[in-house]
Formats: structure tokens, C-alpha cells, sequence
């Protein structure tokens, strides 16, 4: 199955397409980072106080338009066809943050940032669904897609993005966060949930059982999973 993960940001899009068949590593097909947006002048300069205390000025702004993010859909939708994907992923925003601490001016960043890259998203969920079809296009938290392939912000042996990502495509060779995040959301479409593992592996072993297994069942005594 050919699958690919789109990562929308306010400045970037990644893209990330696998390969993926039965008993062999995902394969890298093709990985992109585009731009999304463009920058403006600001009319009069803005000049704040960086975190370290240093004076940082503002000249220019990013705008992220329509005019600017349907372009950019139309070339993912294109390169979707030309690889023959089947299925996609795109990583949207469900849970916003704000650190305490932060100045007004900075979370201001944060949600322009956020509202941008939904409207990426959104574009994006609009183009594929004309052509890939709207079955065949989900969208994912960044939340949900890390937790399905075992990554946590929590101490223990769960790994970071880059470290899964890599490690499960070796293909992937070096590349960006963003393309390691789109290569997340591609593997979360062919990552089963646990209880979609559990169901399989009854339904593998004949298991015909409502809850525990029951003496009779191939899986009677097995350690669960
Ligand atoms: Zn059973």
C-alpha cells in the first residue's frame, strides 16, 4: 500500500510518501518540505526584549493567504497522484497550549502559527478529498499519532520522533522535523490501535470469544499481548 503523511505548518508543509508491504520496513518514496506563505514589510518596525534580554526588531511578517496555500495543495494533490497513494494522513490542530509565562505578544505568535497552519490543513483536506476521495483522507493530532507509535513526552524507554521515525523507515536517511512528522502521520495510518492488534490476532486464531478467552480457544492460557 502506498500511504502518505502531510505535516500543514504556518511556513511549511511536509510531506512524506511510504511504501509499505507485509514483512518488509516502510519505504521512503518521496519527502518534501514546501514553503507555505509569503513574507511582508511591516509598515513601521516592531522592537521587543528577547528572553535573553537582547533587543530583537521586527521588520517583516509572514502572511499565510489563500492565494498563497491553494497553489501548494494542488502541487501535494499532484505529487499524491504521481506516486499512486491510496491513503493519507493529515496532522491537524486539536488542543492548544499556552505555557504560563509567556508574553501576550508571543502567544499571539503562537496562535497566528496555529490559525495558519489549519488553514493549510483545511486547504489541504479540501484538494486531497476531490482526488483521493474523502474515505481515503484522515486527519490526526500530533497527540494521537505519537502515542500510536509508542512516543511520549514521559521518562522510560519510549523514544523520541526522530529516534521512532528513523528507526522505523530506515530509508529515511537525514532530514527535517517536519518531514519526520509527516513520516509520523503516514505511519500512524499503517500502525494498528491495541485493540485493533487484539482483534486481529483473535480473529487470526479462530477466537470466537466475548471477553476472556474460554477453555476450547486456541488463545485459552496465552499471556495477553
Ligand atoms: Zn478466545
Amino acid at each position: 500500500m502506498i500511504v502518505a503523511g502531510l505535516d500543514p505548518g504556518s511556513a511549511h508543509l511536509a510531506l512524506a510518501v511510504l511504501s509499505v508491504q507485509e514483512g518488509l520496513p516502510p519505504e521512503k518514496l518521496c519527502t518534501q518540505t514546501l514553503e507555505v506563505g509569503h513574507k511582508e514589510l511591516l509598515a513601521k518596525p516592531k522592537v521587543r526584549k528577547s528572553r535573553g534580554g537582547n533587543t530583537v526588531t521586527q521588520t517583516e511578517r509572514r502572511v499565510v493567504s489563500w492565494d498563497d496555500v491553494l497553489p501548494v495543495c494542488v502541487r501535494v494533490a499532484e505529487l499524491l497522484s504521481y506516486y499512486s497513494v491510496q491513503l493519507t494522513a493529515v496532522e491537524v490542530v486539536e488542543h492548544g497550549h499556552i505555557m504560563q509565562g509567556v508574553s501576550a505578544a508571543v502567544a499571539g505568535g503562537i496562535l497566528t502559527a496555529i490559525a495558519q497552519s489549519q488553514l493549510v490543513a483545511g486547504a489541504l483536506l479540501m484538494t486531497l478529498s476531490a482526488s483521493l476521495g474523502a474515505q481515503n483522507v484522515r486527519t490526526v493530532s500530533h497527540r494521537s499519532w505519537t502515542a500510536r507509535l509508542g512516543i511520549g513526552t514521559t521518562t522510560g524507554r519510549r523514544g523520541t520522533v526522530a529516534e521512532v521515525v528513523e528507526a522505523a523507515i530506515p530509508s529515511l536517511g537525514r532530514t527535517n522535523e517536519h518531514v519526520r512528522d509527516a513520516c509520523g502521520c503516514a505511519l500512524w495510518l499503517v500502525t494498528p490501535s491495541k485493540e485493533e492488534a487484539e482483534k486481529a490476532k483473535r480473529a487470526a486464531a479462530g477466537c470466537l470469544c466475548p471477553g476472556r478467552h474460554r477453555k476450547g480457544c486456541a488463545l485459552y492460557g496465552a499471556r495477553k499481548a
